[in-house]
């Protein structure tokens, strides 16, 4: 490998400084994708169309440009919503949605009062108990999945498998100690719940659901995609890419997504607004992808590389963002081991701007949006920050407690590290 120096020469100016304006602009960002109006990004009360129309109105400020008519790239999927009603009640008492419990979204609608039925380590791997537990008709009842005591590893998978509810019960709630919301694009003909061990759920005998659900079979969403046009190679590009999407709606309760992700939105916009103002540092064409359906299963940057704009294999490198907000324990970066040289690149950048605590690298997943991109050979890293808040898909991921911490030294990585991308050969 070829010993580099890592100056930085054209973009340096910029690069060395995270000014006040800059940082006004991330939050801004953040705040206003976070906020109640975006209805947590979803696909209930138009959340992702509102989101999506304020990234346009941004990309359009910075002039990017459409590589068809426009940045918008529509697609459709089918979807499983909560909009309306989900009220629960634990022994006849009103519990608040999102705080002790949430209702997965592959639920079905529901409407009554069933009896709940505990459901233990010592009934399930008992032959003779759960021959007793499960003779009784349970397609009139709520399973309580209490995992309590359980630690080895075969037992913990059966224990999963019970979320599938393989006893045909009306209902399934599964204790747990944290709150985590998903996406489906599917119903389920039984009520999914997760709720909390220190919760009233613990103490259930009997429970009370009105919830309603609303499947939609073909929901249209968009990508947006747009770039700056690189001055010395246009026909090569260096793709961002961040979801904008998140949970949306449970009833009554929204899910900010403000660490996931309007963070990384914030970034991906900070990015755009880098480039729009100083083009000499774009060699490459510099490509800004604001990805929808992340939530749902990775549908946006899935359906991107099915009907890419341009060929796949002009991308030069691939960096996804996603949870842009702490870094207190520095950054994680996947297929940081998979992509040696730029990796190290990477890390020696770090170390001589003193940017962050730790840049670790982490093999392939399939977490994130970088996947797809990654599946089909195009070179990428997806970036995440690490430590600080731990709220995650859940009502806490707020922007009130975001702290954005080293935000600025993650966005001067990134610059620097596209700069680099640009002058060498990987
Ligand atoms: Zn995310």
């Amino acid at each position: 490998m070829v010993q580099r120096k890592y100056l930085i020469v054209l973009t340096g100016i910029a690069l060395s400084t995270f000014c006040q304006a800059q940082k006004d602009y991330a939050r801004k960002v953040v705040d206003t994708l976070a906020s109640p109006y975006m209805e947590g990004r979803g696909y209930t009360d138009n959340g992702d169309k509102k989101a999506a129309t304020y990234i346009h109105s941004q990309f359009k400020s910075f002039g990017l440009l459409p590589f068809g008519t426009d940045y918008e790239q529509y697609f459709k999927f089918p979807i499983n919503t909560l909009p309306s009603k989900v009220e629960v009640s634990v022994n006849g008492v009103l519990q608040p949605p999102g705080a002790d419990y949430i209702v997965v979204p592959n639920s079905c609608s529901m409407k009554g009062t069933y009896k709940v039925k505990r459901l233990t380590r010592t009934i399930l791997f008992d032959k003779a108990k759960l021959y007793e537990f499960t003779h009784e008709d349970l397609k009139k009842q709520f399973i309580l999945v209490d995992d309590t005591g359980v630690t080895d590893k075969k037992e913990k998978e059966v224990f999963q498998g019970l979320v599938y509810n393989p006893f045909k019960a009306k209902g399934v709630i599964v204790l747990c100690n944290k709150l985590t919301q998903e996406m489906s694009d599917s119903v389920a003909d039984y009520a999914f719940l997760y709720a909390l061990r220190k919760s009233k759920f613990d103490s259930a005998t009997t429970i009370t659901l009105d919830v309603e659900n609303k499947f939609i079979k073909s929901y249209e969403s968009q990508n947006l995609i747009g770039y700056i046009k690189g001055s010395v190679q246009p026909d090569t590009f260096i793709v961002f890419s961040a979801h904008y999407d998140h949970l949306g709606r449970m009833g009554s309760v929204y899910f900010p997504g403000a660490n996931d992700n309007a963070s990384g939105t914030a970034m991906l916009l900070s990015l755009a607004k880098f480039y729009s103002e100083h083009k000499e540092a774009a060699k490459y064409s510099m490509v800004f992808m604001s990805f929808t359906g992340e939530e749902v299963g990775l549908l946006g940057s899935k359906y991107y590389v099915e009907h890419p704009l341009f060929p796949l294999s002009k991308i030069k490198f691939e960096i996804n963002m996603d949870i842009m907000g702490t870094g207190d324990e520095g950054i994680t970066v996947v297929n940081g081991a998979i992509y040696d040289a730029p990796f190290h690149d990477m890390q020696r950048i770090n170390d001589s701007l003193h940017l962050l605590k730790l840049v670790k690298p982490r093999g392939q997943t399939s977490n994130s949006d970088h996947y797809f991109f990654y599946a089909h050979h195009v070179p990428s890293f997806f970036i995440y920050t690490m430590g600080g808040i731990k709220a995650y898909h859940d009502i806490y991921d707020r922007r009130e407690t975001l702290p954005l911490t080293d935000f600025d030294n993650v966005y001067k990585l990134i610059l620097n590290f596209a700069e680099d991308i640009s002058e060498h050969r990987f």
